[in-house]
């Protein structure tokens, strides 16, 4: 269902397209419903779960993906109803990061946003679901309640546990792991080497600029969220200074809530940055929301008040017009294509232009 336009609709569900495609996915086919609001039980329409059903047998599909956030009864009830596997926006999300993180901060991270996810869920999953039926507790709560008993329970109460007790171990882990990437960085603003943070929409291209602007090998991969892990380069200012270019995190639309918070430390460290480097696709269909989803993390992890530089990349294949547009849209942004090096020398000048000054003895002489 949709309460944006179709065209919104449209861009969302091809990027949910991309996404899944990106996770190992054939896409057969698409559906679209506009309603003011999704249906409690059902998310789209309850007409509306025929037709998805006569889809699913013409294509032969194996799997739903909805394009939103399910609770978990719509996805038990869809499931019920459509007889596949029904997986939610925030679900493929998560699977990408999980299929994507490399180091073993990001890992955990994932994991523990999976498992935050999975938590509310446990009760609609495979061999528990088969215990539950008939019976009708639904407490809702953590803690269960009135006719959730039973040998199914035991065994949900047990995964819960064990669920728990990982959760708050990951979040120990977590927490010792940014102790040290703090601490390193704390000596590398005692050094005061200026920090430059790139950000940006996934598949912005983000990995192809840092590449670009510091000759290092960064893995660049058309796929969406090829980036988790940030990777730090050191560059040199024209004039010899040091200072560092960070490849953040890539950003989506409506980034699921668990995965900002399981990343939140490593989305601080942009926080932390001197600048802020914002690269926008120039090819994109509607590069203004891909700004805004942007600028929406950006506030959540408090670095909305940093200085930033925007980028529009990828102009060797965009469209004139919508090149001319942004050009008046965002007078103040460079235009650059990593690609062809276009603009990347314009690019390094504004980003020195902008690190913050070294400090300067400043003596005062008395006459
Ligand atoms: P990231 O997810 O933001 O780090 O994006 P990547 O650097 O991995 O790039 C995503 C995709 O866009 C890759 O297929 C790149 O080859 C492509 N790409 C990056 N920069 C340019 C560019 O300047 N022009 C064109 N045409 N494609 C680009």
């Amino acid at each position: 269902w949709t309460e944006g336009t179709v065209t919104d609709a449209e861009n969302s569900l091809t990027e949910l397209a991309a996404l899944a495609e990106t996770a190992g996915s054939q896409v057969l086919d698409g559906l679209i419903q506009r309603r003011t609001r999704p249906d409690p039980a059902t998310y789209i329409g309850r007409g509306k779960v025929d037709d998805l059903g006569a889809v699913v047998l013409s294509t032969g599909a194996d799997t739903v993906i909805c394009d939103g956030e399910l609770s978990p009864s719509q996805l038990r009830n869809l499931e019920q109803r459509t007889k596949v596997k029904v997986v939610d926006r925030t679900a493929l999300i998560l699977d990408i990061f999980a299929q994507h993180a490399k180091s073993k901060e990001g890992k955990a991270q994932v994991e523990l946003a999976q498992l935050e996810y999975l938590l509310p869920r446990l009760r609609g999953w495979g061999e528990t679901l088969s215990r539950q039926t008939g019976g009708s507790g639904r407490g809702g709560g953590a803690g269960g309640g009135v006719g959730v008993r039973g040998p199914g329970e035991t065994k949900l109460e047990t995964d819960r546990r064990r669920i728990r007790h990982r959760i708050s171990r990951l979040r120990r882990e977590i927490k010792s792991m940014r102790t040290v990437r703090v601490t390193k960085r704390a000596r590398r603003n005692r050094n005061s080497v200026p920090a430059v943070a790139i950000a940006g929409y996934t598949n912005a291209g983000k990995s192809s600029l840092l590449n670009a602007l510091t000759g290092a090998g960064v893995l660049v991969e058309n796929a969406l969220f090829a980036t988790l892990d940030p990777t730090t380069r050191k560059a040199t200012a024209s004039d010899g200074r040091l200072y560092t270019l960070s490849d953040t995190v890539g950003f989506v639309r409506h980034l699921p809530h668990q995965i900002v918070e399981a990343f939140r430390s490593t989305l601080e460290e942009v926080a932390e940055a001197d600048l802020v480097v914002h690269v926008v696709d120039g090819t994109h269909p509607d590069p203004e929301e891909q700004v805004r989803a942007v600028h929406e993390v950006l506030a959540e992890v408090g670095a909305d008040r940093l200085p930033e530089l925007l980028v529009v990349n990828k102009t060797d294949t965009a469209d004139e017009d919508t090149l001319l547009r942004l050009k008046r849209l965002w007078p103040d942004a460079i235009f650059v294509s990593a690609h062809t090096g276009r603009g990347v020398d314009g690019l390094r000048q504004a980003i020195e232009e902008r690190l913050p000054q070294p400090a300067v003895e400043v003596r005062a002489v008395l006459p």
